[in-house]
C-alpha cells in the first residue's frame, strides 16, 4: 500500500513535469491520462528515458524525440542514443477512417470502442515495422508500443530529424527511384502495401532511403490493397517525373507486380 502510493506520487509527479515543461506547450490535447500513464510505463520499462522536444505535429499523432532507456539501447545499434515517439491522439483522431483500415486484417479483427481503435492502430504501426524490416526494408526499427505510444528508433542527428524527400535535393533521381521501387515490391512480396507512399514518407538518412509512417499499411488480403498499390505507385512515380525521370504509376505498378 505505500508502495502503491508512493507509485502513484511519483506518477502525478512525472505527469506534471511533462505538462509544466516548455516543449509541450504544443501539445493540443494529445496527452490525456492514459497517455501519460504509457509514458510512465515506457519510463518504467526502460525504453524512454527523456521526453525530447516534437519532431512533428499532425492530425492524428505527433511525433517526439526522446532519451533511449536502457532497455532501446540495448535494442538499438551501437552509437544511437535516441528514440522517437508516435503518439497518437485518442480524441480528435479520424477513426472511422482507421477501422476501415483495420477491418479485414487477421492480425487485428477485434475493435472496440475509439480508444481500442486508436490502440490496434498503434499496434499494427509496430507489427508493420516489424514485417517491413524483415522484407529487408529500411525502417525505423520498432522498439516498443504502450497504448497510443509507439516507441522506435530515431531517424536523424542531433541536429535534427532526417529530411524528407521533398526536402532535399536528390542528386541522382535514377537510383533513389529503384531504391523505392525495390521497396514497394519487397514489401509487396512479403504481403503488405504501404498505403501512403509519398515523398512525404520517405526520409533520405546517411545516404540511405527510409520508409516511415506504416500505420496504415495493409496486408495484400484487404479488399482495397490493389487499389492501395496503385495509389502508392502513381504517387512515387509523379515525383520521379518532376525529378525529370520518364516514369509511370502503371509502369512501376507492372514492375512490382512481375518481380
Ligand atoms: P503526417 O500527417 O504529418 O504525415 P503522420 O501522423 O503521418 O504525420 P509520420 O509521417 O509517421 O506521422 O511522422 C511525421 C513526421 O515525423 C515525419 O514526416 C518525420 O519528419 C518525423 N518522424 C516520424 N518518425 C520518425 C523517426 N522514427 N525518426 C525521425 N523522424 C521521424
Ligand atoms: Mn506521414
Amino acid at each position: 500500500d505505500r508502495i502503491a502510493r508512493k507509485r502513484d506520487r511519483e506518477f502525478s509527479q512525472f505527469r506534471k513535469r511533462i505538462k509544466d515543461s516548455d516543449r509541450f506547450k504544443v501539445d493540443d490535447g494529445a496527452f490525456d491520462d492514459a497517455t501519460f500513464a504509457a509514458l510512465y510505463k515506457l519510463v518504467q520499462d526502460g525504453y524512454v528515458d527523456a521526453i525530447g522536444g516534437p519532431l512533428s505535429t499532425g492530425k492524428e499523432a505527433n511525433v517526439y524525440n526522446a532519451l533511449a532507456g536502457e532497455r532501446s539501447l540495448d535494442l538499438l545499434r551501437e552509437g544511437e542514443e535516441e528514440v522517437a515517439m508516435k503518439v497518437y491522439r485518442t480524441r480528435a483522431t479520424n477513426f472511422q477512417d482507421m477501422r476501415e483500415y483495420l477491418v479485414g486484417d487477421p492480425r487485428f479483427e477485434e475493435l472496440g470502442d475509439k480508444k481500442k481503435i486508436v490502440m490496434a492502430w498503434t499496434r499494427k504501426e509496430l507489427s508493420n515495422l516489424e514485417r517491413a524490416r524483415k522484407a529487408g526494408v529500411r525502417v525505423p526499427q520498432p522498439l516498443a508500443v504502450e497504448r497510443n505510444v509507439l516507441i522506435m528508433e530515431y531517424i536523424g542527428t542531433e541536429d535534427g530529424r532526417a529530411k524528407r524527400l521533398t526536402e532535399v535535393s536528390i542528386e541522382n533521381p535514377e537510383t533513389a527511384f529503384e531504391v523505392v521501387r525495390e521497396y514497394i515490391r519487397r514489401l509487396y512480396a512479403a504481403g503488405l502495401v504501404h498505403g501512403d507512399l509519398s515523398e512525404y514518407n520517405v526520409l533520405f538518412y546517411d545516404g540511405e532511403l527510409v520508409v516511415i509512417d506504416v500505420g496504415q499499411a495493409v496486408t495484400v488480403h484487404h479488399p482495397n490493397a490493389e487499389e492501395f498499390l496503385e495509389r502508392d505507385c502513381e504517387n512515387v512515380a509523379s515525383f520521379f517525373r518532376r525529378q525529370g525521370m520518364d516514369v509511370s504509376g502503371d509502369e512501376l505498378l507492372a514492375w512490382v507486380q512481375e518481380h
